[in-house]
């Protein structure tokens, strides 16, 4: 079973998205728990004040590092009291980018997995220092708080856990399974005003649907995102289908990939 512990200010913002879906389903299933704590809980004092201003001056606040610290110490205490052990992520701009190779490693992991959510400007520095989080970052901007960061690294992993999805080969096909976009879809009707679906798509051969789908996931990529494709080993078929595709015009010459022998 996949487990998160979510650190937050804003324990709410969770419930609504966890209550749906495919997330809803794996919690239903025993496949996913989702425990959402407040960074609030763990303060001393009469007030719970959880944020102050940044030393040094300048704008906004930052999250203070006791409630914090205190926090993530009950939530191993609790872990350890059972003979499991925490793994703790970071969200924040600065760390490394989420992929889904990440995801995948989180859908594996068997220790509890605490996410801390940063809010206002941030999260005083000696937490990072004390606790040395893993830090992911969900691309180059920022947002107001680790929230959205948390449910983006709870939805890739748990779908990726089997038995969540109803069919499992969904996750197989799909975009970044291997370095690769995925082929167009499409559904009923069969034309939308006056544009139709790929005759092969129709046509019930399955082997040649699954040589055309290879194609325009090759095509995908490369329009889209040549740099899945760079110094990347083809097999002979994708070489041929490149090769297709170049001579039906619709591509340039790649320079950087490779036959496989
Ligand atoms: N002042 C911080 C900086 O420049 O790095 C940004 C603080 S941001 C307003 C508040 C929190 O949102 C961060 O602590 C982090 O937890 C989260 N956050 C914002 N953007 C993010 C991103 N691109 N990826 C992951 N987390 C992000």
């Amino acid at each position: 079973m996949l487990r998160f512990d979510v650190l937050t200010l804003f324990p709410g913002m969770f419930a609504p998205v966890l209550a749906h879906s495919m997330l809803k389903r794996g919690q239903d299933k025993g496949l996913l728990t989702v425990k959402v704590h407040n960074v609030r809980d763990f303060t001393a004092d009469r007030h719970k004040v959880v944020d102050d201003m940044p030393y040094g001056g300048g704008a906004g606040m930052v999250m203070k590092a006791e409630p914090i610290l205190l926090a993530v110490a009950a939530i191993r205490q609790e872990a350890q009291a059972v003979g499991e052990d925490i793994r703790l992520i970071f969200p924040t701009p600065q760390g490394r980018r989420f992929t889904q190779d990440y995801a995948q490693q989180l859908a594996g992991e068997r220790r509890r997995i605490v996410i801390l959510c940063g809010h206002y400007e941030g999260v005083d520095e000696r937490v990072r220092m004390t606790l040395v989080p893993e830090e992911v970052s969900l691309g180059d901007y920022v947002l107001t708080g680790g929230e959205l960061p948390a449910l983006v690294l709870i939805d890739a992993a748990a779908r990726l856990v089997p038995g969540v999805l109803g069919d499992p080969s969904s996750v197989v096909d799909e975009s970044f399974s291997e370095p690769l976009l995925e082929y167009p879809q499409y559904t009923r009707p069969a034309e939308i005003a006056g544009v139709g679906v790929p005759d092969v798509l129709l046509s019930g051969h399955h082997e040649a649907i699954r040589v055309w789908r290879r194609k325009e996931a090759l095509r995908n990529t490369y329009v889209r995102r040549p740099d899945l494709l760079t110094g990347r080993m083809l097999t002979r078929e994708d070489q041929q289908l490149l090769n297709e595709l170049m001579s039906e015009g619709l591509l340039t010459a790649p320079t950087s990939c490779r036959e496989e022998e």
